[in-house]
């Protein structure tokens, strides 16, 4: 506590005495406030670069050396914003920022505050959203390219809300992933996806459905538990049920999720590496994780027989996965060219707008209907 106090104090001093033409406040904790009067831009910037060189030098308190690390988020009045909370705001921001890009410093820009903003609005009305029915399931098929007949779907969030129209998942993943409320989201579409198996059972169709998880949702212990529970008071068979995790994702966390990766296979449960390709796993990591089925990412797929680059690298990762026993399937199948070519380089399945674009429950189960009754009249 002491020797804390005795920093700030000290680090204070040394920014107040390189501010000749401003002033210094000390907001809370470990953080402070300089008002730098300054004619343009290039002088600010000289005042940040005396400070990142004076804290090079370790402190000396009661003769113990202590490094000092400062972060210097700026907004400028008035180019950034003129009122004093706005500019307070958005220099926060900026400091958030250049602390996400491991920039000591870093200037506020247009749009950030919009952007801020915008993600809070998200986030405050999820809750409402998915409890007022605006968030539902679209399901698209995925196909088996050997066996026609053997159907999969893999269910992805849609949101419609009423003032602010579609909101992609895309924009809105990532902001109920740093809010935490992905487990709500993740719990709600696996139920959802598990009762449309059921009906799709009860209509005599027994096909598998994929829900896409998060890394953080393998971080929750009695995931596989919660699962378990709804399969069986569903009465689904777990072979149905595939959990799509990103390879970005499940990288990240390896060593973490593994447990409950191990947890959810020996359910019977079938586990999938989504977005294949944009990550950068090592062949190692890949053999240790509990996984069945690589999907190849659309940016892979979508100018497949215009590019030789993208054909050499989807023939091998299918060659790769086979040999490492793994099912493949290709995102972002849109025409039949490119659908011939991965069925001669041997990929398992297709997903994509060639045979269907994501589609609400009650119009998928008639996708489903005329797609079988088709394949029985040839
Ligand atoms: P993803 O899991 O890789 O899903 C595939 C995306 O490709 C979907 O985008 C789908 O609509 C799109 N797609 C499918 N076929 C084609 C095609 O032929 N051409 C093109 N250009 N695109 C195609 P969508 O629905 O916008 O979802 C984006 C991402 O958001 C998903 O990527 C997934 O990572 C995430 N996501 C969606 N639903 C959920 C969810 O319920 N939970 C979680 N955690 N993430 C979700
Ligand atoms: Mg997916
Ligand atoms: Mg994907």
């Amino acid at each position: 506590q002491e020797i804390g106090d005795a920093v700030l104090r000290d680090v204070g001093q040394k920014i107040n005495r390189l501010l000749t033409h401003g002033e210094l406040l000390r907001l809370g904790s470990d953080e402070f406030l300089a008002i730098i009067m300054a004619p343009d831009r290039e002088s600010v910037q000289d005042i940040i670069e005396f400070i990142h060189t004076t804290f090079k030098t370790p402190l000396q308190i009661n003769g113990i050396q202590i490094s000092v690390e400062v972060n210097i988020g700026i907004a400028a009045y008035p180019a950034d914003a003129d009122s004093a909370d706005a500019l307070l705001r958005r220099a926060n921001l900026a400091l958030n920022e250049g602390r996400a890009r491991e920039e000591r410093s870093c200037w506020y820009q247009p749009g950030w505050d919009e952007k801020h903003l915008r993600r809070l609005h998200l986030f405050r009305e999820f809750d409402h959203s998915l409890g007022a029915g605006h968030i539902s399931l679209y399901y698209q098929p995925k196909i088996n390219l050997d066996q026609p007949e053997k159907l999969g779907s893999e269910a992805l969030v849609r949101w419609h809300h009423p003032e602010l129209g579609f909101i992609s998942p895309d924009e809105f993943i990532n902001v109920i992933e740093s809010s935490g409320q992905i487990t709500q989201l993740t719990r709600w579409a696996l139920k959802t996806a598990i009762l449309h198996l059921r009906r799709l059972l009860d209509a005599g169709i027994s096909m598998s459905c994929s829900v896409n998880l998060s890394a953080l949702d393998l971080l929750v212990d009695d995931l596989p538990a919660y699962v378990a529970e709804l399969l069986q008071s569903q009465r689904v068979p777990a072979g149905q049920l595939v959990l799509e995790i990103t390879e970005s994702a499940i990288m990240r966390e390896a060593d973490k999720c593994l447990d409950n990766l191990r947890r959810l296979r020996d359910l019977g449960l079938t586990l999938s590496i989504d977005d294949f390709g944009t990550g950068y796993s090592s062949l190692s990591q890949l053999k240790k994780l509990p996984v069945a089925e690589l999907k190849i990412d659309k940016s892979f797929i979508l100018n497949l027989d215009s590019s030789a680059d993208d054909q050499l690298i989807v023939r091998s990762t299918i060659d790769l996965g086979h040999t490492l026993g793994l099912s493949i399937t290709a995102e972002g199948v849109e025409t039949e060219a490119i659908k011939a070519l991965l069925k001669q380089f041997g990929c398992d399945t297709a997903q994509g707008y060639l045979y269907s674009k994501p589609l609400p429950a009650e119009d998928f189960m008639r996708w489903v209907t005329s797609y079988l009754a088709e394949l029985r009249d040839e």
